[in-house]
């Protein structure tokens, strides 16, 4: 029986080695953003939601050796080459990859050149705050909003897009270095908040990993 057993772990172990593309474990617990956004959701959004973004793709990448051995930002930065199964699930791993990670539980306070950079763009971390969550409730349907470095002026600017399409995206209008992203898609709310977008991005404001987010901005700002 054991040696079923490691047989059978074996096989599994060489089955997700072979897979190109895998989806990240959280730095977290699954209820670390209670009551913010609640375990459930974190559970079924990680491990279903994002898994099946991931299998799909792996699927494609079986299907076209033209995937193969690529980075996400590869792909995703020349999303145009390849058909919309590609699009919409290199997009959804890597905006779910993101995503996780500019998310945490500990409440991080926003300092440095952020800071600075938000309130000279902006105005304010006020009006930044608004206007970041007014692109997240009018973003109509499934799709994400963003702080982007832009690409052409290397200034920040919130930016949204349908379905699982990112700024990093060849096929995108506002192109840019995402440094903080929000899923406004029903799967990422409806559990704990229903039909209320609103309450939930009002909620994510608590979530926010400032330390990471700084840290993709000054990468970003160094590409620059
Ligand atoms: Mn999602």
């Amino acid at each position: 029986m054991k040696k079923i057993i490691i047989l059978f772990s074996l096989v599994f172990l060489g089955a997700n080695a072979m897979a190109q593309f895998t989806v990240p474990a959280l730095s977290y617990s699954y209820d670390a953003l209670e009551p913010h956004i609640d375990k459930q959701t974190m559970e079924i959004h990680h491990d279903k939601h994002h898994a099946a973004y991931v299998k799909k793709l792996n699927d494609e990448v079986t299907a076209n050796p033209a995937l193969k051995d690529k980075s996400i930002e590869e792909i995703v930065k020349h999303v145009s080459k390849y058909n919309k199964t590609v699009r919409d699930n290199a997009g959804g791993h890597y905006n779910h990859s993101l995503f996780w990670t500019v998310i945490g539980p500990d409440g991080h306070t926003l300092s440095g050149p952020l800071l600075e950079d938000i309130n000279a763009t902006f105005g304010s971390f006020e009006k930044f705050q608004t206007a970041f969550s007014d692109s997240a409730k009018t973003r109509f349907g499934s799709g994400w909003a963003w702080l982007i470095v832009e690409h052409t002026t290397g200034k920040l600017k919130i930016t949204t897009t349908p379905n699982q399409d990112n700024p990093l995206m060849d096929v995108v209008k506002e192109k840019g270095t995402p440094v903080l992203a929000l899923d406004v898609w029903e799967h990422a709310y409806y559990l704990k908040y229903q039909n209320k977008r609103p309450d939930y991005i009002a909620a994510f404001w608590n979530v926010i990993n400032w330390d990471e987010v700084s840290k993709r901005y000054t990468e970003a700002k160094k590409k620059k």
